[in-house]
């Protein structure tokens, strides 16, 4: 559920999705339907990591990335200015809000402002 709206997550073949192909991405998020998917990191065509913890890791930033573009998504930010000149989400700013939303999240509980 994100901020009332259910969205599906789906773990996809990379050969089989050409919104991932044709992009290089490894996930995208889709507001229309709605759906996050993840490129299926086990394709070792597409995917090489040194072990389950690297690729779980990865699957991970990769998932709360998604995420982030969906709270922005369904809080009014619908478009990536990086596709759509006009507005929308940036990509490093949702990098750096997926990867440090846990360590926030860490000091407001420990400062009890949760
Ligand atoms: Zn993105």
């Amino acid at each position: 559920m994100i901020l009332g709206t259910e969205y599906r997550i789906e773990i996809h073949k990379w050969s089989e999705d050409s919104e991932l192909s044709k992009n290089s991405w490894v996930g995208y998020c889709c507001c229309d339907l709605p759906l996050i998917v993840i490129a299926d990191l086990d394709d070792e065509e597409h995917f090489h990591f040194d072990n389950e913890e690297e690729k779980d890791v990865y699957f991970k930033s990769s998932l709360r990335h998604e995420i982030i573009h969906a709270f922005l998504n369904e809080s009014g930010l619908k478009d990536n200015f990086e596709h759509v000149p006009r507005m929308g989400h940036e990509e490093t700013m949702v990098d750096w809000i997926a990867n440090q939303f846990p360590k926030i999240a860490d000091v407001y509980e420990k400062l009890g402002i949760l």
